[in-house]
């Protein structure tokens, strides 16, 4: 099986009926670099740069950050890189940033519910500062896109694009290296506030990148984390399924490119459902795009319209997972 996977690095990514679908890599840690360069993934639709920020006592300073960032963009060979602003908070190990008196983290009953994100980055300029310097430096080195995290409000994103713009004009000055246009931005839609208010956010975005990990949580008041034997915690329960119709109307109407990049993208069973649901653009761990490229392939656009619509419909999770089941080409 694995030999027959190899041999669909070189064939398209595309339906029965020729549409194409775009598979991107997601890196979360900087070894899986080489794997994910070989993945078959025409770029990485998620970097999640949280790692430069773990297991150490200070914050990665900009030309740290600045090196990383170029090595996966050389890396990825003209293939675009998604770079993520940091996403603390939350799930995510805070001793780093806890360990530096220069950032201030609160100590929070609800960490889900707190500062984490773009929520945090807002509370603390320099750090954000010195990350939009490190990527706009290493975007002169092939395509980059910046994309921010739990972002809910219209007005967090106007003050990222105020700081990329502030900064932009400081390195200029200084005659650093830096690419022609400086990198669109996009925001992670994971917050129910931002796939419901998905129209207004496609007037101040260029792309959206649907987080179906947190989306989920958010949408079922349900942790991700939860060893959940009740079932609340499910992508595939209508209330999500709803949340990404919507984004991907929004973004579709606006012009405005949407990728899901939640673990969601990765199972192969659920590519008809999301293509039926309008997507077009994947994101997902390395190792799960040749069998998402072989989902893809065995798929015909048009007989994913009515599943889809029967998803939505569907009176829960289990109904969506029993019609999945019925249209499953196998992984
Ligand atoms: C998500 O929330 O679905 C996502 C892709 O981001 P992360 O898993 O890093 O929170
Ligand atoms: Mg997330």
């Amino acid at each position: 099986a694995q030999r027959g996977l190899v041999r669909l690095r070189r064939l398209a990514s595309e339906t029965l009926d020729h549409v194409p679908i775009e598979l991107q890599a997601n890196l979360e840690l900087p070894f899986e670099l080489p794997m994910v360069a070989q993945s078959g993934a025409t770029g990485i639709g998620l970097m999640r740069t949280e790692f430069l920020f773990m297991n150490r006592e200070t914050v990665p300073d900009e030309d740290t950050q600045y090196t990383i960032y170029r090595e996966a963009i050389e890396a990825m060979d003209g293939d675009p890189v998604t770079i993520r602003l940091l996403d603390w908070g939350s799930d995510k190990e805070a001793e780093a940033l806890v360990a530096s008196d220069a950032i201030s983290v609160a100590r929070e009953a609800n960490p889900a519910l707190g500062l984490r994100g773009i929520r945090l980055l807002l509370q603390n300029p320099k750090l954000l500062e010195t990350q939009i310097a490190a990527v706009l430096r290493a975007a002169a080195f092939g395509p980059v896109r910046i994309l921010v995290p739990m972002v809910s409000r219209i007005s967090e994103i106007e003050t990222v694009r105020h700081e990329v713009d502030r900064v932009w004009r400081r390195l200029r000055t200084r005659q650093t290296r830096l690419p022609a246009l400086a990198p669109p931005i996009g925001i992670m839609v994971e917050t129910p506030a931002a796939a419901l208010n998905a129209t207004a956010f496609a007037r101040h975005v260029a792309f959206f990148a649907i987080g179906t990990n947190d989306l989920t949580m958010y949408a079922m008041a349900a942790d991700r984390a939860l060893s959940d034997r009740t079932g609340l915690y499910d992508p595939l329960n209508p209330a999500v399924l709803r949340l990404i119709a919507m984004t991907v109307a929004a973004g579709e109407n606006a012009g405005v490119s949407v990728s899901i990049c939640g673990e969601l993208a990765s199972r192969p069973e659920a590519v008809p459902l999301l293509i039926g649901l309008g997507l077009r653009q994947f994101s997902m761990h390395g190792g799960a795009v040749l069998r998402v490229k072989r989902a893809v392939r065995a798929t015909e656009v048009t007989s994913c319209i009515g599943l889809a619509e029967a998803a939505l419909m569907a009176s829960g999770a289990k109904v969506v997972h029993a019609l999945i089941a019925q249209t499953a080409i196998g992984s």
